[in-house]
Parts: structure tokens; C-alpha cells; sequence
């Protein structure tokens, strides 16, 4: 029987060509030779190229929808229309970096809830969820990760920066990501491409609310808006603080395609960015793949076409064939600069597997809701941070009758505005997910807030008062203020948690925001959580967290300033907004907490802070050979936690190349039971030593010892030691 059974695999095998192997929905390599899978993509890409019309390329350049961008049930954010003629399949687009953006889908965390969970396994599980909506909802690419950073907090699109304020950080969450999707057979868009970093401001900003579309839209910020802004960023800030994590998504993670900003960098539109798109991107660091344009970022078609824009997804504007064809009659730019991104756009298609396998026919209804909603919920509930807690968390429902949940938030879904807003196929609100873990015989009531007198006197009749605040961003336009009152959607919150907070000190307030928020009240509270914007399964995670079913383990991937004075950009406005459309980065490399660290201020709350509901001791920090440190965990509490080791580095400074006090250069996530010793390792890299050297135009090693800080937060780093490269400092 097996024998049989082998000679028919054999039989089998004597069929299939040894010389052109078929392909998919490429078609016959006999007669079209592109589809021999045996060939490399740029082979492939090449016959198939020769094998076009002038029309044909042209075609191809620009996308073919032009509706689903309002995420409408059954649309796409775009397509390309491919050519039957030659096998080229339509290839369709969708965002992105919270979850797939047609119609309803899982609503994941906002990805700076992945930076809070310091996890890039948490990422894996987010990347899983959002591939297999985005493939079942029939597409082909996924415009995210966002990895632009939080230069300043009032930026309108910070919560869907995966990274928070710091590239390393950023880049560990995201190269696991796009490897995710990518496994899952989707061509990853990283974006935005590059010094993205504000939305722009003016009246409007009064005006963000959800449901205001408009305002999302971006066009309508008066100053330093996103559409119009020159970023002015020296060398060195560039290299050292905004690309190394679309650098890292090239080079560890082979990103398929990268999406340039609506904004000018150092002169040129991102879109037409020779030094961006092609001396940095491909010269520098090897990439490959397609370069796509955000949704109206290409301004001119010939200076698209010469300085390295591939393909832009919304139709007929710049890309459109006329535009293109009048750009080639009048030149600089040609036909050869035609071949070339097409050239891309189709390698990118063969080496990402898109030629060759069959379409993602969209199947909503095999989307396992149930299930994505828990992976949902286990992401959210690793980025919630306990920013302060006097002993009132986690609640005890054996203790309690009564629980008031009051404030905005208690019972209702928030996300981020724009191009990341998704609308959830169902819901937990917080007063659900409490209602639902303080099981039966504990009251639980609800109250919007928007009658202080009314909420206060329910708290003083509760036990505990959870009070759910809530900060609206949205892409489109910045916050003007850090208080909960920017915008004043939902009235004065900050009055709301001091009365609730008065009428009974067992107060604890859940923020729900994009990014940090001021809290003047935190001293008056029992607890404080950031659950910036949970996704659906909000309510579950937050309950999980407030009764101790999980451990409160996110840390703070941005900084909790105590005033907006403190600000990097504070007071100056040619850093930001800027001044006649010109932004200049004059603060530098110190942004986040190396702003606050390089200038003495205090946070509210720093860079990596985040409570357990246990306590660690960390101990016997070594520095091995091959640039290996490790350090001993060990929880000296009564419960089993989750423990975040953070480890900096302090570089020397030198005349002319002054460093940050410190940079994160290594962490870890560990589970820890009470009285287990956990020994952590971290593996630093060549590049946590080096600067970027702006005369010899490349990294270079920082000669001499470095220090190695360990701790659990930026402020808090006990363990140190001299480290070096080599033996610098054995
Ligand atoms: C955003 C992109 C998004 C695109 C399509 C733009 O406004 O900046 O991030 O992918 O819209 O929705």
C-alpha cells in the first residue's frame, strides 16, 4: 500500500515541468514566460514589462477607486485595475494600522497601545487579527504600520504611532508586524515617509469630533498643516530619531512597500523626495519594493516620476494618465522613468507572492469574530497602564455592593478619528466589561456625566467610583491644549473627576485617550489607568485589569508632561506649529524623555512607567562579552506580575556630537511568580553605540565607555555599569 502510494506521487511528479513551473493566477508560462516561477521576480518583472504597452505602464501608476477611502461596507481604500491581457491581477488596498477600514470589522487597540505593551508578541497577535480581516475582506495590501513619532503630544494622530515617542521601541514593534502580515501573504505599507509628525491646527480644531469627517479629512488646518509643511530636520535628528524604524521594517523585515508623507522634508514633498525616496531608501538601505503615495501627497507628476515616486493608489490625480502624459511631453522626466516604477510595482507583486496565488476573494463571513475579538481584548489589556495607585486597585468584588461607572466613556465606543477609525462589529463598553466581572451581588450603575450634581451623589452613595474620561484625537488636526477640554467635546472632565473624586475618595479614574493627557486631579484620586482607545473589547480589558484578573502591565511609551510649558516645542512657534509653513526640529534629538531628561523637568509620569500589582526587585546587573547584559528579576510581592526591565544607554559626548542623557536601547516583558528569580538578558547592537556621522556620511561607533542604565522606567534606572565596544571598557 505505501508502496503504491509512492509510486503515484512519483507518477505525479513525472507530470509537473521541470523547466516552467505554473503559476496561479499569472497564467501559463508557456505562453507567458513571466509566470515561470522558477525566475527571480526581477526576471519575471522584466519579461513582463517588455511585454506591455506605452497605455498599458501608464496604467498602472495611478489607482482606479475612488470612494472606498470613506470606508464604506464592501469597498476597498483603493485598487489598481490590472490587465487581463497579461495576467496582472487587480490589486486591492486597505487600511490599516488599527484594523481593516471597510464597513465593520475588530476594532484592535490603537497601535500606541502597543507601544504601551512594550510586547512584540502582543504585536504578532494584532498583526494576525488585522491580516486576516484585511485578506477576508478581499485586499491585497494594508496601508500600516504608522511608525511616525510623538514629537509633540498635541499631534492629532499620536495614538497611532506603534512606538510612542522613541525609534527603538517603535522599530521592535514594528518589524515583527509587518513580518506578520507579510507571513500572511499581504504586502505591508509602512507610513508615513517621513517627518509626519503634526496634523496642523487653527479654529477647526474646536471642531474635531467623532463623526466630524471633514475635519479627519486634514485639509482644512489653517497653520502648520500636514499638506503644506516643510519639516526642517538636520542630518543627524533624521537619521539617529525619525527613519531607524522605517530603516528597520527595510532591513529586518523586508517591508514591501512604503507610503511617502502628505508634508515637505528639507525642501522637496516626501512625494517627490530624491534623498527620501531613492538615496536613503534604496541607496542606504537596500529596499526593493514600491514606494506609494498618501492619499493626495503627490503634487507633480514629472517631479514624481524623476526623484522616485512608484505608484499612487487614488485615481486620476497625479498618476492619472493625462497629468503623466503631459509630464513626459514636456520632460525632464521619460518613459524610462516609467519603466522603472512600473518595473517596481510589478517585482513587488511577484516577490510578495501577489502574481501567484489566487485572488483574496472576500468572505466576511468566514472572519471568526468571537475569536479576534479575544486576541483584541489580550492586546488591549498589555497595553493598559497604571500610571498611580494608592492601594485602591486591584478591586476586590468580595468587598464591594456597589460600583458607580461615571463619566463619557462609561458606556460608550471611542476610537481615533481618520483613516484609522473602525467601526466595530460589536462592543464592550467599560460599564459592560465591570458589570460583567463584578458578577452578581454587586450594584453596578452607570452615568454619563454630563450631570455633575447627579454623578456625584451616585459616587457617594458606591463603594468605589470608576470614572471614565475621555480625550478625542483625530487625524486631520491637532489638539490645542492637553487638558481633556481640547476639544470640548464632552464638557469639563477635569471638574467631573474632582467632585466625583470628593464625594468619595475611593475614586478611580480610567483615561481613554490618544496620548497623554494632564491630570491635576491624580493626587485626589485612588487610581489611575491609561487605556488610551481600547478597540471592542474595551470594557473586558479594563475590568480585567481594575479586579487583578491580569496584572496592570503597560509602561508608557510617551511622556506624561505636568504642564504644556514643558513641552519639547513649548513656546516656540517655529517648532511647532511653525511659521509660514516651515516647521523647524530645533530641539533636535531631544524629544520625549530626552527633552525632559537633557533639560531637568519633571514628568507627571515618565517614559516607561507603569505599576504592577506586585513589586520587583531588579539585581546583579552584568555586562557579558559580545555585548550581552544581563540582570536578575525578582518578585518580591505577593502575587504573580508581569515585570518590563528597561535598559538606556548614556553615550559620552564630544565636542560637536553632544548625546541625550539616555536612549532606550533594550527591554523585555516577564512573567514572574512571588519569590522567582528571572534572569533577563539583552543583546545590545552595534548601532545603540553609534551617532550618525554627518560629515563621513555614515554610523560611526562613539569611541570610548558608554554607561548602561537599568531599570524600571526612564527616571528610574538603579543598576548602571561602564559599557563599550570591543574591550573599550573590560
Ligand atoms: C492617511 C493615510 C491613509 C490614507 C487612506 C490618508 O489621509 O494619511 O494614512 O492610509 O488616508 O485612507
Amino acid at each position: 500500500m505505501r508502496l503504491r502510494a509512492l509510486l503515484a506521487v512519483l507518477a505525479l511528479l513525472a507530470l509537473v515541468p521541470t523547466t516552467a513551473s505554473a503559476a496561479g493566477r499569472c497564467g501559463d508560462p508557456e505562453t507567458r514566460p513571466w509566470c515561470d516561477t522558477a525566475l527571480s521576480p526581477d526576471q519575471r518583472a522584466e519579461l513582463l514589462l517588455a511585454a506591455m504597452t506605452a497605455d498599458e505602464k501608464i496604467s498602472l501608476l495611478g489607482g482606479d477607486e475612488r470612494g472606498g477611502v470613506a470606508g464604506g461596507a464592501g469597498t476597498h481604500t483603493g485598487t489598481s485595475d490590472g490587465i487581463e491581457r497579461l495576467g496582472i491581477p487587480t490589486i486591492y488596498f486597505s487600511d490599516g494600522p488599527a484594523g481593516v477600514r471597510s464597513g465593520m470589522a475588530t476594532a484592535m487597540p490603537s497601535p500606541i497601545s502597543l507601544g504601551a505593551s512594550f510586547d512584540p508578541r502582543a504585536s504578532v497577535r494584532d498583526a494576525r487579527v488585522i491580516a486576516d480581516e484585511v485578506i477576508k475582506k478581499g485586499n491585497d495590501v494594508v496601508f500600516a504600520p504608522t511608525v511616525d513619532l510623538v514629537r509633540t503630544p498635541l499631534a492629532g494622530r499620536l495614538f497611532e504611532a506603534i512606538g510612542g515617542e522613541d525609534p527603538y521601541l517603535s522599530a521592535r514593534l514594528a518589524v515583527p508586524w509587518v513580518k506578520t502580515v507579510q507571513e500572511a501573504g499581504l504586502i505591508a505599507n509602512v507610513k508615513h515617509y517621513a517627518g509626519n509628525n503634526q496634523e496642523g491646527t487653527g479654529p477647526l480644531a474646536n471642531e474635531a469630533r467623532p463623526g466630524n469627517f471633514a475635519v479627519s479629512l486634514g485639509t482644512l488646518a489653517t497653520e502648520g498643516s500636514r499638506m503644506r509643511i516643510d519639516a526642517r530636520i538636520d542630518e543627524r535628528t533624521l537619521r539617529e530619531l525619525y527613519l531607524p524604524m522605517f530603516e528597520a521594517v527595510v532591513k529586518k523585515a523586508n517591508v514591501a512597500s512604503v507610503m511617502c508623507a502628505y508634508n515637505k522634508l528639507n525642501g522637496p514633498y516626501a512625494c517627490e523626495n530624491r534623498p527620501l525616496l531613492e538615496d536613503i531608501l534604496r541607496g542606504d538601505w537596500g529596499f526593493e519594493g514600491m514606494t506609494i503615495a498618501d492619499y493626495n501627497a503627490a503634487h507633480d507628476a514629472g517631479a514624481s516620476l524623476v526623484n522616485g515616486l512608484d505608484i499612487e493608489p487614488w485615481p486620476g490625480i497625479v498618476y492619472g494618465p493625462e497629468s503623466v502624459t503631459a509630464a513626459l511631453a514636456t520632460g525632464p522626466a521619460t518613459m524610462a522613468d516609467v519603466d522603472r516604477h512600473v518595473l517596481r510595482y510589478l517585482r513587488t507583486l511577484f516577490a510578495y507572492g501577489a502574481m501567484d496565488r489566487p485572488a483574496f476573494e472576500p468572505n466576511e463571513a468566514e472572519i471568526d469574530q468571537a475569536a479576534n475579538a479575544e486576541h483584541s481584548r489580550r492586546v488591549a489589556e498589555r497595553g493598559i497602564v497604571l500610571l498611580r495607585n494608592d492601594g485602591l486597585l486591584p478591586l476586590n468584588r468580595k468587598r464591594l455592593d456597589s460600583i458607580a461607572v461615571i463619566g463619557p466613556g462609561a458606556d460608550a465606543y471611542l476610537t481615533g478619528g481618520g483613516s484609522s477609525e473602525i467601526k466595530p462589529f460589536a462592543f464592550t463598553s467599560p460599564l459592560e466589561g465591570i458589570t460583567a466581572a463584578a458578577g452578581k451581588g454587586v450594584t453596578v450603575t452607570g452615568d454619563d456625566g454630563s450631570d455633575v450634581e447627579r454623578a456625584t451623589q451616585l459616587a457617594g452613595a458606591s463603594d468605589v467610583a470608576i470614572v471614565v474620561p475621555v480625550s478625542y484625537s483625530t487625524e486631520g488636526v491637532d489638539r490645542v491644549c492637553l487638558t481633556f477640554e481640547c476639544p470640548p467635546v464632552y464638557g469639563d472632565q477635569d471638574a467631573l473627576i474632582e467632585a466625583v473624586a470628593a464625594s468619595n475618595p475611593q475614586t478611580a479614574v480610567v483615561i481613554e485617550s490618544g496620548g497623554p493627557v494632564l491630570t491635576p486631579w491624580s493626587r485626589r484620586v485612588g487610581a489611575v489607568l491609561e487605556a488610551w482607545y481600547p478597540g471592542s473589547e474595551a470594557g473586558s480589558a479594563i475590568a480585567r485589569v481594575l479586579f487583578g484578573k491580569v496584572d496592570a502591565s503597560g509602561r508608557l511609551p510617551v511622556t506624561f508632561p505636568r504642564s504644556e510649558a514643558d513641552l519639547p516645542t513649548a513656546g516656540d512657534p517655529n517648532a511647532y506649529p511653525g511659521v509660514a509653513d516651515i516647521v523647524n526640529y530645533d530641539e533636535g534629538l531631544l524629544i520625549g524623555y530626552r527633552h525632559y531628561d537633557a533639560n531637568g523637568i519633571k514628568p507627571a509620569y515618565p517614559f516607561g512607567h507603569g505599576l504592577s500589582y506586585t513589586s520587583f526587585r531588579f539585581s546583579n546587573l552584568r555586562v557579558l562579552k559580545h555585548r550581552t547584559v544581563t540582570v536578575d528579576v525578582r518578585n518580591t510581592g505577593e502575587r504573580e506580575g508581569t515585570a518590563v526591565p528597561q535598559l538606556y544607554l548614556a553615550l559620552p559626548s564630544r565636542p560637536g556630537v553632544p548625546q541625550p542623557p539616555k536612549a532606550l536601547a533594550g527591554f523585555d516583558r516577564v512573567e514572574v511568580e512571588p519569590d522567582e528569580k528571572r534572569r533577563v538578558r539583552f543583546v545590545l547592537d552595534r548601532r545603540s553605540f553609534s551617532y550618525w556621522d554627518v560629515d563621513a556620511d555614515r554610523w560611526r561607533a562613539v569611541p570610548g565607555c558608554a554607561e548602561v542604565m537599568v531599570g524600571r522606567d526612564s527616571r528610574r534606572t538603579p543598576l548602571t555599569a561602564p559599557i563599550g565596544l570591543g574591550d573599550a571598557c573590560r
